[in-house]
């Protein structure tokens, strides 16, 4: 009979799973959610969500979109044996309803004080119905264990796939992601932290940032007449689309792609910042264009906002790099070599990732790497890893874990990075700050980098099976609003159209979908409600 196996990756940014044949290994079914089903655009909105509106209710939330997904993959549910979850600990946590106070509060007072006792995190298989995953009745469901409070199974994938413990000279990895796990390999240590980059740099929170589907914007060059903007077509593409002058968005000359251009990707935004900052068009966070925006095909274009937003986002990553080096007594002329996995790091383009920031500076060789969270899943549901295997690895990387919300080295090179990305001040004013808290200088980049890409596609055999998206992937979360007058503001402003207002029984009620829903990072709807009556937080998942 046959026997299946799921492997589950929960990222920051949405679910992914893919349906193996056991006994083969063979990639039977693809299945992603289009965004995660918390509210929230990063992992401390989905902390903050779940203990303010609970713990149970982001666990339901979590198990629901996991029910859905693996619905979605069209095998035999009955024929299940595992499921291997890989993510963050904070995301397994809430998949598996444990206590996650003592995530988020890094006081050992203030746990005390609350009487939090952190549940043991050091691996786990747990029967699958009981998490209320349905179908699968003698399934067991393995977390991984994680490394610290921060990283986890995503960190072990990261160094476990890609090999880099093996170098033999200095190197970097980041996982990049709204949370990027990054670590540094030097003389058989490994330095490992964790960034809150936010999702500016996977396209969202950008005011035409768009996941990558038809129609969207995935790479900008520099060419003599304009900037070539290229377009994902309906194929998943990506082709030349046309060359357009920066600064109005007139066309210079149409492109081979008939698709309309509706919004940009991550990558586009890397592109995009990487050519304004390359032409002088941007001068962090200001633009030098009439209107003030960068301007790409078909109106799509990038905002002061949005710079300020990816800026943000590659302060946090650059920091991060510049502190393990710290850590570890060495600096940036010291590591020639930098791996790039997690989906952006490996559909980017690596040179200008490397000009804008996003890759530790000085790199002479980058090797960009796909979806390593699945892989690692992939082998446990396959029984090629075991828990033993992974908390010897856990273990190892405890020792030497640097915690960048602590960390000195992190808030004073964040701080430079905010100056530079946020306030205006411009790159040459960048070394005279380092030297304020006695860092040493950034040198200028020069030459480009190899780039080797491992893999074509971020999720293993996305060429041979069809990858399902799931659109729907949240809940509906009801709540009556006393007081409301329905003048609807509210939904005019909301960002991702996640709002509705409906009158039953002469009582306001509002409905959000959980998933479109940027949660307590936008709050928006609550801000414009001109009698202040609107609060997200008592909604209830809608039965
Ligand atoms: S405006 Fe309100 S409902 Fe809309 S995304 Fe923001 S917080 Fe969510
Ligand atoms: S803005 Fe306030 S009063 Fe207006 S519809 Fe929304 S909740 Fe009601």
């Amino acid at each position: 009979m046959t026997e299946y196996c799921i492997a589950l990756d929960i990222g920051t940014s949405g679910f992914r799973c893919q349906a193996l044949d056991k006994a083969t290994g063979e990639t039977l079914a693809t299945s992603v959610t289009a965004r995660h089903p918390i509210p929230g655009m990063n992992v401390i909105d989905h902390v903050n969500y779940a203990m303010v509106a609970g713990e149970e209710v982001a666990n339901g939330l979590m198990i629901d979109a996991a029910n859905k997904l693996f619905a979605s993959l069209g095998i035999d549910l009955s024929k299940v044996s595992v499921v291997a979850v890989c993510g963050n600990p904070f995301q397994l946590s809430l998949f598996q309803n444990i206590e996650i106070r003592d995530l988020a509060y890094a006081g050992k007072n203030m746990l005390k004080s609350l009487g939090v006792v952190s549940p043991p995190r050091d691996g786990d298989v747990v029967n699958a119905s009981g998490l209320g995953l349905k179908g699968m009745p003698d399934a067991v469901v393995v977390i991984p264990p994680a490394v610290t409070h921060e990283i986890g199974a995503d960190a072990i994938a990261m160094l476990m796939i890609t090999d880099v413990l093996d170098s033999k000279e200095p190197c970097l990895v980041v996982d990049y992601g709204t949370n990027a796990e990054m670590a540094l390999i030097a003389d058989g240590r490994v330095y490992t932290g964790s960034a809150a980059a936010g999702p500016a740099l996977e396209g969202q929170q950008i005011e035409k940032g768009m996941l990558a589907a038809p129609g969207a914007i995935a790479d900008v060059d520099i060419t003599e007449n304009g900037w070539k903007c290229s377009v994902i077509d309906e194929s998943m593409i990506t082709r030349g689309g046309d060359v357009v002058d920066p600064k109005t968005g007139a066309t210079v000359s149409a492109g081979t792609m008939h698709k309309k251009a509706e919004g940009i990707t991550g990558t586009g935004v890397v592109a995009a910042l990487s050519c304004g900052l390359e032409s002088g068009l941007i001068h962090p966070p200001r633009i030098d264009s009439p209107d003030g925006r960068l301007h790409l095909q078909d109106g799509v274009c990038i905002s002061s906002k949005d710079v300020d937003e990816a800026g943000k986002a590659i302060g946090a990553l650059r920091a991060g790099f510049l502190t393990l080096l710290h850590e570890a007594g060495l600096w940036v002329e010291d590591v020639k070599l930098a791996y790039m996995s997690g989906a952006s790091g490996l559909y980017v383009d690596a040179v200008k990732a490397l000009k804008i920031g996003m890759v530790v500076p000085g790199a002479e060789r980058i090797i960009q790497f796909g979806n390593t969270s699945i892989e690692l899943a992939r082998r446990i549901a396959l029984g090629k890893v075991d828990m033993a295997d992974l908390r010897d690895f856990a273990k190892r990387l405890r020792a030497t874990h640097c915690m960048f919300a602590t960390a000195q080295t992190f808030k004073d090179i964040y701080a430079v990075e905010y100056s530079l990305w946020c306030c205006g001040m411009p790159m040459s004013e960048y070394n005279n700050m380092l030297d304020i808290y006695s860092l040493p200088h950034l040198p200028e980049q020069t030459g480009a980098p190899s780039v080797n890409r491992i893999s074509a596609t971020d999720l293993p055999d996305a060429e041979k099976v069809k990858v399902n998206i799931l659109y729907d992937a949240g809940t509906v979360l009801k709540g009556v609003i006393d007081g409301c007058v329905q003048c609807g503001a509210c939904v005019e402003e909301c960002p991702e159209d996640a709002l509705r207002i409906e009158e039953e029984g002469g009582m306001a009620y509002g409905y959000v979908k959980s998933d479109r829903c940027a949660g307590t990072s936008c709050r928006r709807c609550e801000r414009v409600c001109p009698d202040g009556v609107l609060q997200l937080t008592p909604f209830e998942i809608l039965k």
